[in-house]
């Protein structure tokens, strides 16, 4: 569905993202992850349209979108949520909504439609539907939902979810991580799921892709990825490699 070839990006002289290749499958859920600072967001915004990578080829459903505009690329299926949620604060909850489904998606749909769009995200996330309801005094679990509220009323295929689990609690978190495999279940929507923090993740995803400095350590399947020594290095350190292959006390 999604093929991400040698795919590069520098800001002036420093590279993000250094030759990083990898597919996503119809159907599948993909974590992307990696601890601060290796790469994941720009990954996303290269994919989505944010940023013109420097070098490399991305291609969706067998498509060239190298370097297309962002509303080129969410017309073409591929929804996304920011890091951090910047809602129209002037707006109802709903009217955030509706209006992703107004501009987001690439068939012209009537107003009632978008209005009708708007409430099954919001169902869907699990946020009311109550037509007066206005994004103040949410907090951050509420406005990572209606971030994913208003990417899906775009309708994607594909859907990039960006660190859905910063800022929550565990019980939050977990809700988060059951949320986007119903979504993938009830929508039959792809996901890359973008996350710096493992654990929760790894229960929902079919396979990992792990970043470090801009380029790609592992990808494969998650249970693979907790037992591979230069993916434990860089979240726990070099000696918790040690200590996993009994060499901590020699
Ligand atoms: P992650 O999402 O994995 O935490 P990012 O993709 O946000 O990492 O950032 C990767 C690296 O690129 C970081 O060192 C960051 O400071 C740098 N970076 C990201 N965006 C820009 C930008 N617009 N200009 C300069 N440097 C950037
Ligand atoms: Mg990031």
């Amino acid at each position: 569905m999604l093929s991400v070839e040698g795919l590069s990006k520098v800001f002036g002289g420093f590279t993000a993202v250094s030759d990083v290749s990898f597919k996503v499958d119809r159907g599948e859920i993909l974590g992307l992850i990696g601890p601060n600072g290796s790469g994941k967001s720009t990954t996303f915004n290269c994919i989505a349209g944010h940023y013109v990578p420097t070098r490399g080829r991305i291609a969706f459903d067998g498509r060239d979108i190298t370097g297309k505009p962002a509303n080129d690329i969410c017309h073409a299926g591929i929804g996304r949520t920011f890091q951090i949620p910047r809602p129209f604060h002037k707006l109802t909850v709903l009217e955030n909504v509706a209006l992703a489904a107004w501009f987001g998606q690439n068939r012209k749909v009537d107003r009632t439609t978008c209005w009708r769009q708007a409430a099954e995200a919001l169902e869907l996330v699990g946020l009311p539907r109550d037509p007066h309801a206005t994004t103040e005094g949410m907090g951050a679990a509420a406005l990572k939902k209606l971030e994913l509220a208003r990417a899906l009323a775009s309708q994607p295929t594909l859907l990039l979810a960006d660190e859905s689990l910063n800022g929550l609690d565990p019980g939050e978190m977990q809700q988060a991580a059951d949320m986007l495999s119903m979504i993938r279940r009830e929508r039959g929507i792809t996901i890359i799921w973008v996350e710096h923090i493992m654990g929760v993740l790894m229960r929902v995803v079919d396979r990992v892709v792990v970043l470090n400095h801009g380029a790609i350590i592992y990808d494969g399947n998650p249970h693979g990825a907790q037992e591979n020594p230069a993916v434990i290095e860089v979240y726990l350190g070099r000696d918790a490699v040690k200590h996993q292959s009994g060499e901590a006390h020699r």
